[in-house]
């Protein structure tokens, strides 16, 4: 099939070390939902690094559905970024959230991510599309799969930036969990896109203890990659505290994670 011919292996530096999604191996992107303090993100970032993740996550700006909830230190995280990233060597991916944070994230930053709220924000994407940084292309609560590789198309028309899509659940009728991990659209996209495809098993199911159950099925059903979320007390976090992992429950989560990736004859991509 002309796609498969056709695939893409999206290339990103984190610390020293230049990665290249898309291979075969599995990526682990973890840390905070939200960097609250120095303290906080430290921790987090170095459970995480510990245990074999190979870029940080951590929001910086956050959209919030209440305008009451906390929205993100802005500005003032970034001296937390630095200091962090550059005691465990590593990177870090981040959500933006308007195109006039471009410019501030660009030397900081992995790979730009877009969120799900963001995903039909086409300024955003034509923004983005002038830089050279990768893409985390997050599928709207609500896209149609085709929707989603339009909006692909957006970011990558200049041949600059490339895009990851990343699966994070979709609104269904169901409401016991948060959002319901669509796996169809992952094999789907394996299939059918030239794009690497991770899963976001926190924002898709939005209980933490039922996060490593999906984040498994994940890497059998052939992601490339997951983007989790963990935190040193998830009970005091101030944004998605109930899905969050504890550094134990993301510890035994990258254990079992290397069995299922060994039996199925690929590996976890190490930091
Ligand atoms: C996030 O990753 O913190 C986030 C807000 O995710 P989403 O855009 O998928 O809701
Ligand atoms: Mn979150």
């Amino acid at each position: 099939m002309a796609i498969e011919n056709s695939k893409k292996n999206v290339t990103f530096i984190s610390g020293d070390k230049t990665y290249s999604m898309g291979n075969g191996h599995f990526y682990v992107i973890a840390g905070p939902c939200s960097i609250e303090s120095e303290v906080q993100f430290l921790e987090s970032a170095r459970s995480v690094v510990a245990n074999g993740a190979c870029l940080l996550r951590g929001g910086i700006w956050k959209l919030r559905s209440s305008a009451q909830a906390f929205q993100g230190l802005g500005k003032a995280a970034f001296d937390i970024v630095q200091k962090v990233t550059s005691e465990l060597h590593t990177g870090i991916v981040t959500e933006v959230t308007d195109p006039r944070q471009i410019e501030s994230l660009y030397p900081m930053v992995s790979i730009f991510q877009v969120g799900s709220r963001n995903m039909h924000n086409y300024a955003l994407l034509k923004e983005l599309a002038n830089q050279d940084k990768p893409v985390l292309l997050k599928r709207g609560l609500a896209a149609y799969i085709d929707e989603w590789l339009k909006a692909a198309d957006y970011v990558e028309t200049s041949g600059r930036a490339q895009v990851i899509l990343c699966e994070r659940g979709i609104r269904t009728f169901e409401t016991a969990t948060r959002n319901t991990l669509d796996l169809n659209a992952v094999a789907f996209l394996k299939k059918n896109s030239p794009y690497p495809v991770i899963v976001d098993p926190s924002h898709a199911i939005g209980i933490g203890e039922l996060v490593p159950d999906i984040s498994l099925a994940a890497a059998a059903v052939g992601a490339d990659g997951l983007i989790v979320e963990v935190h040193p007390a998830p009970k005091e976090a101030l944004s998605d505290g109930p899905q969050a992992l504890t550094p134990t429950q993301f510890s035994q989560l990258m254990i079992k994670l290397e069995k299922v990736l060994n039996a199925l004859d690929r590996k976890l991509q190490k930091k």
